[in-house]
């Protein structure tokens, strides 16, 4: 029922010529969702309305700062490939504390450690700040230019910059900002509100307002028109919503989508306008678990599959970018988005030297392994693992890589996401000449007996593979981009031998370590995530599977991550009274022997109707994933369906 058109503006204007909004109507809609939290199942659908009304205010008053206010939902200062963090450590966050408020920043350190939330504290400390000279109201785009400016200072006296820019923020700050603006540089905003639902927010915000249009008097003009066919609106707001959360999938820079919109570009239109460009990496395609090959022929039954060698290394989306008369552009993202062009320059001039001529650019997803080309093997991911994720001089490598391209999103001027993987697979062939040192497509086979599938594992197996990639080739077969899809499952040798597949956790705590561990950390305990609640929960706790180096790299890494005090986003029981709490910053795989409920583990209890926890038994370290973020490891959600899936396999058995 809200009307942007007779929301009281004039409240929330920048300057009296009507430039630009206040910060404050963001930390307003954050307050009001943050105020929902565990109001039960009602509050996802408030929080969305909450923040579909913001965009609303934008889209009718200040088109042209609604990108700024999505970048600041969600987060972030610019695309994940521009590779631009903030970074602000609490230290900083104090000091710029203290400095604003005069007091001590052994004082203020106390009382964060009191209030467990260091953005609550700066809004006591400005409160209780008199101000000569009333500073300007804080802007939205100010605020998030000071966040850029913030995340690019670098050089001598960065740290003192830095903590200037944050404490000016602060002292502009009014009622619930100076919190906001904390979390922001923390990197945790807290309001449990997922990129999902920001971009899901942003299409309902189209659907529900006139299309938008540049010119100021037009948009005065379209705004007073009202929807009252209430299936023409559901229709338009189911389509918006898909056609804004596809877009985000094949376009992975919000001003580019913004603008598509703000233009009045229809829902029907945007995922053509905004299709995946070679340059800009794509969400890549996840798959699903399996637990072994009957379930995989009990999936497929009704359609045609091939299946592929399932390669142990990293990772790559290979682009090559048409450059007209000069030589195409290589560049290569991770599993997260992450920039690895300068990480493997082998890779690039392999890529450069088999490319046929045939192929002007195309996108290749790709899995990158550790070769040894004497053996003509490969290598166990731990080989790969030892090189730099930047700046390799080609010159110095001593583990040599291989790709094994597996996919083609595009190819010469054409998107392929909505293509068929048989036709896929076709343009694949097309791009690159193989060469048995450097570059072989996945080795694939298209089979349908239970019989030949376990023995074309059994070869991937004994040919250094993890075991099988099983995809449908010609029906619901198009390249799904962030989905975790049914179309593509995967069989690992492990949990065909009866094991839990590996997790990916976080170390969030630590204990001091006793004996032969004496000076570093003798167990970690290790959380996934949440996304629901953007939290953290507790698995378990794990001290084997490190090696003394892997043991003391840990503790240093991790020493500098240690903060005051455990942060009130992680679920802990009193079970678990670690040493040290850290920041969540490293992701490491995990395996155990199985799940089982728990009283000192907090996993999936939200999910659960008795609330308890579930608890990895046997717990033992594999190895880091550095091409995941934290908020990119094993969810409460995946851990109940991994513990329910127990017992299916166990009635089977
Ligand atoms: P996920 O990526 O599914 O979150 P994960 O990163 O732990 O999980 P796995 O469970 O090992 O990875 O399986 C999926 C990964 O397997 C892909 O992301 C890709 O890196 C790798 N892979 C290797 N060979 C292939 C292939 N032929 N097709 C698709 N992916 C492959």
């Amino acid at each position: 029922k809200f009307d942007p058109s007779h929301f009281n503006v004039d409240d929330y204007k920048h300057k009296k010529d009507g430039k630009g909004l206040k910060y404050c109507l963001i930390a307003e809609a954050f307050d009001k969702i943050d105020a929902l939290k565990g109001s039960g199942s009602s509050s996802k659908k408030m929080s969305n309305a909450i923040l579909t009304n913001l965009f609303r205010i934008f889209i009718v008053h200040c088109p042209g700062e609604l990108n700024d206010a999505v970048y600041l939902c969600m987060n972030k200062v610019a695309p994940d490939y521009e590779g631009i963090e903030l970074g602000v450590g609490d230290s900083l966050i104090i000091k710029a504390i203290s400095e604003m408020s005069g007091r001590t920043e052994a004082h203020i350190k106390k009382d964060a450690e009191a209030l467990a939330d260091l953005g609550q504290l700066a809004v006591t400390s400005r409160q209780t700040q008199r101000m000569l000279f009333q500073p300007e109201p804080l802007a939205v785009r100010k605020v998030l230019e000071s966040f850029r400016a913030i995340a690019k200072i670098s050089g001598n006296d960065a740290q003192k910059r830095k903590k200037d820019k944050v404490k000016g923020l602060l002292v502009a700050s009014k009622g619930s900002e100076a919190k906001y603006i904390v979390r922001h540089l923390q990197g945790r905003l807290r309001i449990g509100v997922q990129a999902a639902s920001i971009f899901s927010c942003l299409g309902q915000a189209f659907a529900l307002t006139c299309p938008a249009v540049s010119d100021e008097d037009a948009v005065g003009d379209v705004r007073r028109k009202s929807r009252t066919d209430t299936k023409e609106l559901n229709q338009r707001l189911t389509a918006y919503d898909d056609a804004v959360r596809a877009a985000a999938c094949e376009c992975p820079n919000i001003d580019i989508i913004v603008d598509h919109l703000i233009q009045g570009t229809d829902a029907s239109e945007l995922p053509d306008k905004c299709q995946v460009q070679p340059g800009l990496p794509v969400k890549p395609m996840l798959a699903k678990p399996t637990k072994g090959i009957s379930e995989v022929l009990d999936r497929f039954s009704e359609c045609n599959f091939t299946c592929e060698y399932k390669y142990d290394g990293e990772r790559l989306q290979v682009h090559v970018v048409d450059r007209g008369n000069d030589l195409p552009d290589i560049r290569f993202f991770s599993r997260s988005s992450e920039d690895l062009t300068t990480k493997y320059p082998d890779v690039e001039s392999a890529v450069r030297e088999l490319l046929k001529e045939e192929t002007k650019c195309c996108i290749l997803d790709c899995e990158v392994t550790a070769f040894d080309v004497e053996s003509k093997t490969i290598l166990p991911f731990q080989h790969l693992a030892t090189r730099k994720r930047k700046d390799v001089n080609e010159e110095n490598i001593t583990v040599k890589t291989k790709i094994h391209p597996f996919d083609c999103i595009y190819y010469n001027g054409q998107s392929l996401v909505r293509h068929q993987f048989k036709e896929r697979r076709e343009c694949m062939w097309k791009c690159l000449t193989e060469d048995p040192n450097r570059a072989e497509y996945a080795k694939f086979k298209d089979l349908d007996s239970m019989e030949d599938v376990q023995a074309f594992l059994d070869e991937a197996v004994r040919n250094h593979c993890e075991g099988l990639m099983v995809k449908s080739l010609d029906d619901h077969a198009t390249y799904e981009p962030s989905k975790r899809s049914l179309n593509w499952l995967k069989i690992k040798k492990d949990y065909i031998e009866g094991m839990t597949d590996s997790i990916d956790v976080i170390p969030i705590g630590a204990f001091h370590g006793k004996g032969k561990r004496q000076g570093v950390f003798g167990a970690y305990l290790l959380a996934v995530y949440d996304a629901q609640g953007d939290q953290y929960e507790t698995i378990c706790k794990a001290g084997t599977g490190f090696s003394d180096e892997a043991l003391e790299k840990h503790s240093q890494t991790l020493k500098e991550h240690i903060v005051d005090q455990k942060p009130t986003y992680y679920k802990v029981t009193d079970k678990q009274p670690c040493d040290v709490w850290f920041k969540p910053v490293e992701v490491w795989e995990i395996k155990g022997a199985d799940m089982t409920l728990s009283t000192a583990h907090t996993a999936a209890s939200e999910l659960r109707s008795d609330s308890k926890g579930i608890g990895l038994r046997f717990p033992r370290f594999l190895r880091i994933r550095d091409d995941k973020n934290p908020d990119d490891a094993t969810t409460s959600e995946q851990i109940l369906e991994l513990y329910d899936a127990q017992f299916t396999k166990k009635k089977k058995e």
